[in-house]
């Protein structure tokens, strides 16, 4: 089915692929958890200047399972990531410095990992931050308005090469949308790579029902989505051109599918189930909000 010298680098990639820094410590790379947790994070608002056609957090506002503002998690954490939900930086930088400022106070030298659309200037946080994540999924400003409804590719570019001398990892996350963006993932790889950013982390898009149509109205394929090998094809055809990971969780997964697989062409039937099966909510428990 494949060339010889196809399958071969494209094994050895798989078996190399790694996972971003912001895996570490996560109870998803435990096989043996059963119902793993995500790290526990911080939550600073729902609110978003965007309207991303796959957003978990929009269906989390929508279906009242959106978290209040606060910590989540245990009290001994080893990376806080601020924030699952919303854009945290529309509180302002500043709000969010001291926020981590307490975090720190509290916890003393925990990983404080930024999750951001990266439509807002965040290098005042230089130095609180260990690592950065921005959001971006496309490689033109067309595209970047038909997924988010906004105007604010360049913006976006523009922070993430200004983040690049940030004392942190810097690490741009991406949603594999199929028939959408698979060429313009590569594309995208491509400028991250000139940028210079550390990691560019793929992720397989999980499907909610109240994104659908809005999905299919891009030409999203969820056949394809349920596809392995399909989104492992797009993250091997990146990675020439920048240091490209995968979720961790998934990483693990795929170790143990390669052990049992003789024949990596098997690696086609390989499904996975795209669609999420309910309405996202945070699953650690609410503990406090500090006053800043
Ligand atoms: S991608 Fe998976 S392993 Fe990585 S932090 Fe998220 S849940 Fe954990």
């Amino acid at each position: 089915m494949f060339s010889n010298d196809f399958i071969d680098d494209f094994k050895k990639f798989i078996l190399k692929v790694d996972y971003p820094k912001h895996c570490t410590f996560c109870e998803g790379l435990d096989l043996s958890i059963k119902e793993p947790k995500h790290h526990p994070s911080y939550e600073i608002t729902t609110a978003c200047n965007l309207n991303c056609i796959y957003c978990y957090s929009k269906v989390a506002v929508r279906n009242k399972t959106a978290p209040k503002e606060g910590y989540y998690g245990d009290l001994n954490p080893k990376a806080v990531t601020i924030s699952q939900y919303g854009e945290p930086l529309l509180v302002g930088v500043d709000k969010v410095a001291k926020i981590i400022e307490r975090l720190k106070e509290i916890f003393g030298d925990v990983r404080i990992d930024l999750q951001t659309n990266g439509t807002i200037d965040f290098k005042d946080l230089d130095g609180l931050i260990d690592i950065a994540m921005v959001s971006l999924d496309v490689a033109n400003p067309k595209s970047y308005r038909i997924v988010t409804g906004k105007n604010k590719f360049y913006d976006v570019l523009e922070n993430v090469e200004n983040a690049v001398n940030m004392d942190c990892i810097l690490t741009v996350r991406s949603v594999f949308l199929p028939n959408f963006n698979d060429s313009e993932l590569v594309n995208l790889s491509k400028i991250l790579g000139d940028i210079g950013v550390d990691e560019h982390f793929i992720q397989p898009c999980s499907v909610y029902n109240e994104c659908l149509n809005d999905l299919l109205s891009v030409g999203f394929d969820i056949e394809r989505s349920n596809s392995l090998y399909d989104y492992l094809k797009v993250v091997y055809d990146c990675s020439e051109f920048v240091n490209v990971v995968i979720p961790g969780c998934i990483k693990v997964v795929l170790d143990e599918i390669l052990k049992q697989l003789d024949d990596l062409s098997d690696l086609k039937f390989v499904r996975r189930n795209s669609i999420a099966r309910e309405p996202p909510k945070i699953r650690r428990e609410w503990r406090f909000a500090v006053d800043v």
